[in-house]
């Protein structure tokens, strides 16, 4: 299997490429050259099994000949045996023909710990065949960075910083981030917004001679190799629910569109799925551009779903690619509009498209809160700010939507973001025993103005230092 990227001006490369680099050479995020199909009784199987025994199932097809059967098998069965529940991936029920899809049993309590978790035993593994360094570097409006840290603190062969908008993040989160001993580990607070830590580790991936001294890596959500992991539990959980025999729809807490891209291709790998609602709080760029077709950035607002705040949505680069029958000179065309001039507009065809598959509904603050009390009140449920902007947007899908099961992906554990709980509820939900004491620890972390030089000017120092040491 070959990738490709949405700007078409990279050649096509293997999956291991795609995996160590992230963002293809020309800007572009990769997929692959055809999705493999999954049929209809293989998906039927999948009821029943372990977690591990499906994800093989899916992710073999897309990196065949590359990493060895037995090797995936040990690192998935390794990965998805460290999370706090034997399902991994429980469903909960909420209401009638509406469910809760916990993903957050991981290390760090959202739904990133599954792909991230896997992501750093994969590259863990092929920096060590290939006897490299890598450096990893990433953006985050929270959760990725601790998915992150968390996933490859203390491997040898690699150092990671994380850039998160300094003061926008959770304090659990930036404790989670901060917290880590490892020497590997480097944390920046940016003094700007995660779409400027966003741009800046963009542009370091467009800085040639940078990307090579440091062999970068990305392992933020335009990562295809995440997207392809998150893909599994929309298997799982359609299968408990009687996949593929009736078709389910799934609504999904959306920011940079990776969790919701990853429904798409399970879809388009046989899986039936009913409606895939886009769920965004009121930074609602995907929800106005499904509603008008035109695609217009805004300034960023603050919100108590911190790790969906987001106007860039990167991801979506991917489902314009697709929408517009793969042409990739159309997408460069749009993606130049977004640098140039904020926006662009999605032609009527390509929009028909989009809306065959997709709802879009933005949650305002009150609404998450009120959801939140709602889902206490009526199911004794205690819900996240970012599953709740889900389940608030399901409900809405409901007047509507057929009568296929509607499942919600649970993107973090209500523990994460205590305060907008309490606030809803009167109810302060406790972080798990293996997080107990997260507030005592001591933290470490820069505080860096938004200015590329100088992060770039502090990555290399640190990455430097760190091959040193390593080959001394
Ligand atoms: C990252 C994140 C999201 C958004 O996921 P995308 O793949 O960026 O759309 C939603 N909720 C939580 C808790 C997250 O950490």
């Amino acid at each position: 299997m070959k990738y490709i990227s949405t700007r078409g001006e990279a050649p096509p490369v293997p999956f291991l490429e795609t995996l160590l680099a992230g963002l293809a050479p020309d800007g572009g995020l990769y997929l692959p050259q055809a999705y493999p199909q999954i049929s209809q009784e293989t998906i039927a199987g999948f009821a029943g099994k372990p977690y591990a025994d499906v994800a093989e199932a899916i992710i073999a097809p897309f990196l065949t000949e590359e990493i060895e059967t037995q090797a995936l098998r040990e690192m998935i069965a390794a990965v998805y045996k460290n999370f706090r529940h034997p399902a991994v991936v429980p469903l909960t029920q909420l209401d009638s023909n509406l469910f809760v899809l916990e993903l957050f049993h991981g290390p760090t309590l959202a739904f990133k710990d599954l792909a991230m978790q896997l992501l750093a035993k994969l590259i863990d593994h092929v920096l060590a065949a290939r006897c490299e360094r890598a450096t990893i570097i990433g953006a985050t409006s929270g959760d990725t960075g601790a998915a992150a840290i968390e996933a490859f603190a203390g491997l040898p062969h690699v150092d990671v910083f994380i850039l998160y908008p300094h003061g926008r993040v959770s304090d659990v989160q930036r404790r989670q981030m901060t917290t880590v001993e490892a020497q590997n580990i480097h944390t920046i607070a940016l003094e700007g917004t995660f779409d400027d830590a966003q741009a800046c580790v963009k542009t370091m991936f467009n800085h040639k001679a940078l990307r090579d001294e440091l062999n970068l890596c990305g392992v933020n959500s335009i990562n295809f190799a995440r997207i392809l992991f998150q893909t599994v539990y929309y298997f799982t959980s359609a299968a408990v629910l009687g996949g593929p025999h009736r078709k389910i729809s799934f609504a999904v807490p959306t920011g940079n569109f990776g969790d919701i891209f990853a429904g798409w291709m399970a879809k388009h790998m046989g899986l039936p799925i009913d409606r895939l609602v886009i769920a965004t709080n009121s930074n609602d760029i995907l929800t106005r551009t499904l509603a008008s077709g035109q695609h217009r950035m805004q300034t960023v607002q603050p919100t108590q779903s911190p790790s969906m705040d987001i106007q860039v949505s990167s991801n979506f680069e991917r489902l314009l690619f697709e929408s517009y029958g793969r042409d990739a000179s159309t997408v460069r065309r749009l993606m130049a509009g977004l640098r140039q001039s904020q926006g662009f507009s999605i032609e009527p065809g390509p929009l028909k498209t989009i809306r065959a598959e997709f709802d879009a509904f933005s949650v305002t603050e009150a609404e998450t809160k009120q959801e939140i009390a709602q889902s206490w009140q009526e199911a004794r449920y205690l819900t996240d700010p970012h599953t709740a902007v889900g389940i608030s947007a399901a409900r809405r899908t409901r007047p509507n939507a057929s009568a296929s099961p509607l499942v919600v992906l649970g993107t973090a554990h209500p523990g994460k973001f205590p305060d907008a709980i309490a606030r809803a509820t009167g109810i302060r939900p406790d972080l798990p025993g293996h997080l107990a004491g997260l507030s005592k620890r001591k933290e470490r972390f820069t505080i860096l103005p938004n200015n590329q030089n100088e992060i770039e000017r502090f990555i290399r120092a640190r990455a430097t230092r760190a091959a040193k040491r390593a080959a001394s």
